[in-house]
C-alpha cells in the first residue's frame, strides 16, 4: 500500500511553490535528496520520540515518518516552512508536532513522557555546537541516541580523542555521557545551496548509567577554564578556578593525578572527571 508521504511532492517543488529561498543567517542548506535523508533517519530507527531541529522544507521529517517513527517534534525558527511542514503533517496520521520556536529556547524533555528522546536533525551550523552542548549536558538526560548533521569539523571535534588537534571541550563532554561515531561523510555539493564546508552524520549513543560521568555542570566550568587557554599550562589556566572555588591549587591538580605543567589536550577524560570530584571535595 502507498503511504500518503509518497503523494507529497518533490521538495524542489516546495521550495518553488512556497518562493522559500534560503536565508544564510538561520544556516539554511537544505537536504532535497530523499534517499539520503532516508538513510540519515535509518541511523535514528526504530524511532519512538525523535527530536528535530530545523526540519526546514521537511525532508528529514518526511524520512523519519517514513521509517515509522511514532512521533516527530519538529522545532523550526523560520515561520515562512511553517505551510509546507503542515502539508506533511496532513498525512502523517497525527505523528508530527510542529513547533514555530527558537529551538535554544525550547525544553525538549516537555516533549517526553519518561521513555528518552531521540534527536535526529541536520543542525543549523550557527547554533548547532550550542544545542548539542545544551543536550550532552541536560539533567537529566532525556535522549538515548543522537543522529546529527554537523560541519565536519565538529563532528570531529566530538570524537577526537587525546593529544589530537581536535581534542577539546566537545569530546570531553560528549565521551562523558555517550559513545559516539561518524556514520556518513556528506559533501558540500549534496546540500542547495551549498555550504562551504563538508558535513558529517554522528552518531551518539547514550552510555548506561553507571559509566556515565553526572556532574556535567561542573565539568562543563573545568573544561572551559582548560581549554580556554589551550596553550598555558593546567597550573596557570585552572588557577582562577581554585581561587574563587578557596581551593588549593596544588593540592587539587596533585589529588587528582594531574601534572600541573601539562596542558588540557593531554589529559584524558577520566583526568577531567578527577578534576571535578576533586573540585567538589575540596571546596
Ligand atoms: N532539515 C532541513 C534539511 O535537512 O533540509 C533544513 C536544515 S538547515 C541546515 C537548518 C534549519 O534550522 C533551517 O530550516 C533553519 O531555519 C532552522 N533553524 C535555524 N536556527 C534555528 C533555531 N534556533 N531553532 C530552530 N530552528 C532553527
Amino acid at each position: 500500500m502507498t503511504s500518503p508521504l509518497n503523494t507529497l511532492p518533490p521538495l524542489r517543488d516546495v521550495l518553488q511553490r512556497h518562493d522559500l529561498f534560503a536565508k544564510k543567517s538561520l544556516g539554511q542548506h537544505f537536504l532535497l535528496d530523499l534517499n539520503l535523508t532516508d538513510k540519515i533517519a535509518r541511523l535514528a530507527a526504530p524511532h519512538p520520540t525523535v527530536l528535530e531541529v530545523g526540519p526546514g522544507p521537511g525532508g528529514l521529517t518526511r524520512s523519519l515518518l517514513q521509517a515509522g517513527a511514532q512521533q516527530v517534534v519538529a522545532i523550526e525558527k523560520d515561520e515562512r516552512f511553517i505551510p509546507p511542514l503542515q502539508d506533511i503533517l496532513k498525512v502523517s496520521d497525527g505523528r508530527l508536532i510542529i513547533k514555530n520556536a527558537d529551538a535554544l529556547r525550547v525544553d525538549p524533555s516537555m516533549f517526553t513522557d519518561n521513555h528518552p528522546m531521540r534527536i535526529c536533525a541536520n543542525l543549523p551550523y550557527n547554533v548547532g555546537t550550542k544545542l548539542l552542548i545544551n543536550w550532552l549536558t541536560a539533567t537529566p538526560i532525556f535522549w538515548d541516541r543522537m543522529v546529527l548533521m554537523l560541519q565536519k569539523e565538529v563532528a570531529e571535534r566530538v570524537i577526537a580523542v587525546p593529544k589530537s588537534k581536535a581534542y577539546g571541550r566537545l569530546a570531553v563532554l560528549a565521551g562523558s555521557v555517550a559513545e559516539g561515531h561518524i556514520a556518513i561523510d556528506i559533501p558540500a555539493r549534496a546540500f542547495t545551496p551549498p555550504p562551504k564546508v563538508d558535513s558529517a552524520v554522528i552518531v551518539l549513543n547514550i552510555l548506561s548509567e553507571d559509566k556515565r560521568f553526572s556532574d556535567l555542570i561542573t565539568l562543563g566550568k573545568v573544561t572551559a577554564a582548560a581549554f580556554g587557554q589551550r596553550r598555558k599550562m593546567l597550573r596557570k589556566s585552572l588557577k582562577p578556578l581554585a581561587m574563587s572555588n578557596n581551593i588549593s591549587l596544588d593540592e587539587w591538580l596533585e589529588a587528582s593525578e594531574i601534572n600541573p605543567t601539562d596542558r588540557p589536550e593531554t589529559i584524558d577524560i577520566k583526568g577531567f572527571h578527577r578534576l571535578v570530584v576533586n573540585l567538589q571535595t575540596l571546596s
